[in-house]
Formats: structure tokens, sequence, C-alpha cells
């Protein structure tokens, strides 16, 4: 699936003392099969721009496209383009509600009218794609679990409605090494599967680094760069101007230009993150 913003401007609170403009003149092309690191500082527009990628939030000015359909061409985004984008926000485990990881898991497929007699079958094979046991997890309380377990489940119910692009918002955060490494592994796990696309936020370019193809930094509700790793991290002066040079992956890449040494991207794999 495909994503194509066209000078895509959002501002918060309107007409008010409050007013932000959070986005600013945004262009931005996305293709399917691509592994994507959203960087910037807090406060730079990433979770906004999210919001726009399955119609959570409308633009104040320009447009978004979702497999070359207009979200807002109506009132609402259409339900079928919207369900194909799952969203992790922060800490998504806060936003567990349910009784049962089951009924947690069961709840965006049934929202978007899955047939009932799948069901099961789609939180069996979700919560199996996020490492967790079926048989052993799917009666229990979501807030029985541990962190890594719990945030795991909450991307088990982004995983169920069978998303084409994952945008997953600082999905390590607040983890142990253990956690993350786990979550980088079923995130790779995801993006392996044929024309899926993983859109990764974070505010640490190091995390990233290893594992994106492209990377676009966002500054002050705009795009500074967007390339791929080798390209952002030759601007490092530019980078450390706006405080984001991460001394780290841009001496990980100066060393493996020495080496002779392929950077890093797509090949990549999950051990060396
Ligand atoms: P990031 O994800 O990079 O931390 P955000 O998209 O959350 O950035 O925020 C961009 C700007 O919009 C910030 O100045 C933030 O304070 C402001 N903002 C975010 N959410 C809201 C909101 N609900 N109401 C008002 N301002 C907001």
């Amino acid at each position: 699936m495909s994503i194509e913003i066209k000078n895509l401007s959002y501002i918060y609170l309107p007409g008010t003392p409050y007013e932000k403009k959070a986005l600013n003149q945004i262009n931005l092309s996305i293709k399917a099969g691509e592994f994507i690191g959203l960087i910037g500082h807090t406060g730079s527009g990433k979770s906004t721009l999210a919001q726009h990628f399955n119609g959570l939030l409308k633009p104040s000015s320009g447009s978004i496209e979702v497999e070359r359909r207009n979200l807002w061409a109506g009132k609402k985004p259409p339900k079928d383009i919207c369900g194909k984008v799952g969203l992790v926000f922060q800490y998504p485990e806060y936003q567990l509600f349910a009784e049962t990881v089951y009924e947690d898991v069961a709840f965006g497929p049934l929202n978007l009218g899955f047939p009932l007699r799948n069901i099961a079958e789609i939180v069996q094979h979700a919560l199996e794609s996020v490492g967790l046991d079926y048989l052993l997890f799917k009666d229990k309380s979501p807030f029985s679990l541990s962190g890594g377990e719990k945030r795991r489940v909450a991307i088990a119910g982004v995983m169920a409605m069978n998303p084409d692009i994952l945008v997953l918002d600082e999905p390590t955060a607040g983890l142990d090494p253990v956690g993350r490494k786990e979550i980088i592994r079923l995130i790779h796990h995801f993006f392996q599967q044929k024309g899926k696309t993983v859109i990764w936020i974070s505010h640490n370019m190091d995390e990233i680094a290893r594992l994106v193809n492209r990377l676009i930094v966002m500054v002050q509700g705009k795009i500074l760069m967007d390339g791929s790793p080798q390209e952002v991290f030759s601007r490092e002066k530019e980078l450390m101007e706006v405080g984001l040079a991460i001394p780290a992956a841009s001496s990980l890449v100066r060393r493996l230009k020495e080496q002779g040494k392929p950077i890093p991207g797509k090949a990549i794999t999950v051990d060396q993150a």
C-alpha cells in the first residue's frame, strides 16, 4: 500500500490562544515494502503526522491519499482503507481495557466487521505473531501480565486487523533490553511478510538506524531530511545543528565505510540490532 501526502499542515486548537501549528507543509511518498524511521525531538510533529496516516486526524490543509484514495473525499475516512494502516501508540498497553486478552485482541477485527466465525483464528494468529501462546494467554486478564507481555498484547490487537502498514510510536519505550529485543524481533518478522511497510517513530537515532532503509528527520513540524541512513548521516553537521547527531550511529556508518562494508539497511538482521 502506498501513502501520498501533499502540502499537509495541521493546527491544534485553531483560533484559540493555544493555537499550535504542529505540521507545516509536509510532502511525503511512502511505497509498499519500505522500513522507515521517523526521527525527531519531542514536539517535532511525529505523532501528529502518524495520526494522519489512518485518518485519526483530519488535515487543516493539504491532502493524504492511501492506496491512491483521498482519505477525506467524504465526511469520514473509508474504514476499509484506514483499517489497513495499523497504529501502535506510545505505551499502547495503557489502552488495554477488556477482561481477557482474547477480548482485547478481538476488539479491532470485530470493529472492522471481520466475520465472527473467523475471530478465534485471527486472535490466535495475532497472539502467536507476537510470540504469545494462545491457550496460555487468551483467558488471562491483560492487567495480570508483565510490562513486555502487555505491550505485545497491545501490538497483537493491531496485528489482528491485518494491516499492510504498521506505524509504531516509540514501541520500545520503557522496556528492558529483553523486552526491547522481543519487540524489534516481532516488528522485523512483520516486515518480512510480502508487501508490508513499517514506519517506526523514535527520538533515538541509534535505536533504529540499523533497522530501517529510509530515515525521515522532522524538525518543528517540517521534514528536514529524507533519505537512506547513509544519506542522512552524511549530513552530520546539519543534524548536529538541530541537536540530532548521534555519534554512535554516525560513527558506525563511517566505520563501515572505511571497512568497505555495506551500510545499514534492509539486509541487516535482528540479531545485529
Ligand atoms: P512528537 O510526536 O514529535 O513528540 P507531537 O506531534 O506530539 O510531536 O507534537 C507536535 C506539537 O503539537 C507539539 O508542540 C505539541 O505540544 C503539540 N500538540 C500535540 N498534541 C496536541 C494536542 N492534543 N493539543 C494541542 N497541542 C498539541
